[in-house]
């Protein structure tokens, strides 16, 4: 399979940051992530990996930090470090950054809930202390999946602070206003009212979004499923290859045991055994039958392998996304290594 042409900018990612802001950036050099941790205060509902906080205490090392910044820094991307929610582990996210600037390798933005941002000191204590570590912006999310959990004061406090301390084209957030981020708290709370919420803005029902928001979409029959969108409304074939192509890919993550995944769970490679730029290199479905199967069918190469094991499919399901998902579950157990980590299957929320 041939690689098509990348529609990323062309120009250094540091010079598209200083012309553009780091919000900008991310779209025109796509992101790279280090996936801190899978633990998190909160358990969203449309969360693609289960972060919560029923995930193990286990976060990265401050030596495979390191290394893994490293190596996420050679893909030329906009670099961030994510979650679960990273900033639990704040002192260690800020020593990895500071060792992380040293090298010139400090990531160009730390995505947060904001749920830990009670008042101006904190929020003003954190911003300046991971701007001196060489971080240049911030990611908040706002829906009713995040908003149901903590105060809305907290989310509008952080964004505030973080427009003070890194400029609003460096932060990557909705300015909602106090009385919107109040309305998402409510729809998170009422169960109609999230699922009309859900199916206005449908995500990708992997993950806890597969198993806590699929049902409230209708099932549909397998050959209407082929060309839904799929992260970023890229593809629109019955394949994947949009995802899995090291140039068109949206994102490519790297997890505190060093599994390099782009559709959360499904496992490409792991960076301590082979470099990430050295994965990109090469074909990642080369790598894998597994890969290569999702890469060139999509989902239905992957149903195939699991009907040969004896899954039934059923008539229809909501979403390509989601029979992906409800495939991948069966097929864990015969390929854990490709269809994981644990925390992305292993536990279940209860609805
Ligand atoms: S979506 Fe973000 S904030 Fe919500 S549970 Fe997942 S990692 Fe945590
Ligand atoms: S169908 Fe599966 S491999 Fe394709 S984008 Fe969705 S989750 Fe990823």
């Amino acid at each position: 399979m041939s690689q098509k042409a990348s529609t990323r900018d062309t120009r250094p990612v540091a010079q598209v940051i200083a012309a553009e802001g780091v919000a900008r950036a991310i779209g025109l050099k796509h992101v790279a992530s280090l996936l801190y941790t899978y633990r998190c205060d909160l358990a969203c509902k449309h969360c693609l990996f289960q972060c919560g906080p029923q995930q193990p205490d286990r976060r990265v090392s401050h030596e495979d930090g390191l290394e893994f910044l490293r190596q996420l820094h050679q893909t030329g991307r906009v670099i961030h470090i994510a979650g679960g929610e990273a900033l639990l582990y704040f002192d260690s996210v800020l020593a990895l950054c500071r060792a992380a600037d040293q090298e010139g390798i400090a990531p160009h933005f730390i995505e947060s809930n904001a749920r830990w941002c009670v008042s101006d000191e904190l929020g003003i204590e954190r911003f300046q202390a991971l701007r001196g570590a060489g971080v240049q912006g911030m990611l908040f999310s706002a829906d009713p999946y995040h908003q149901v959990f903590f105060p809305p004061e907290n989310r509008a406090r952080a964004f505030r602070l973080a427009v003070d301390i890194f400029g609003r084209p460096n932060v990557i957030a909705s300015d909602a206003s106090i009385e919107k981020l109040r309305e998402m708290n409510d729809i998170g709370r009422d169960r109609e009212r999230l699922a009309h919420f859900t199916r206005q803005h449908p995500p990708r029902l992997v993950g806890r979004a597969g198993e806590q928001l699929a049902h409230f979409f209708p099932d549909r029959p397998l050959s209407d499923l082929a060309q839904d969108p799929l992260w970023h409304g890229s593809n629109h074939t019955a394949d994947c290859a949009s995802e899995f192509d090291p140039e068109r890919m949206w994102e490519i993550h790297i997890d505190p045991y060093g599994n390099i995944q782009t559709c959360c769970g499904i496992v490409l490679g792991n960076a301590r055994e082979t470099p990430l730029p050295a994965l990109m290199a090469t074909e990642f479905w080369g790598r894998s039958e597994i890969v290569r199967r999702v890469s060139e069918r999509g989902p239905y190469g992957l149903l195939d392998l699991a009907t040969e094991r004896g899954y039934r499919a059923r008539a229809g399901y909501p979403q390509k996304c989601h029979l992906c998902w409800e495939v991948r579950k069966f097929l864990r157990p015969s390929y854990p290594a490709v269809f994981g980590p644990a925390e992305v299957y292993g536990s279940r929320m209860p609805l």
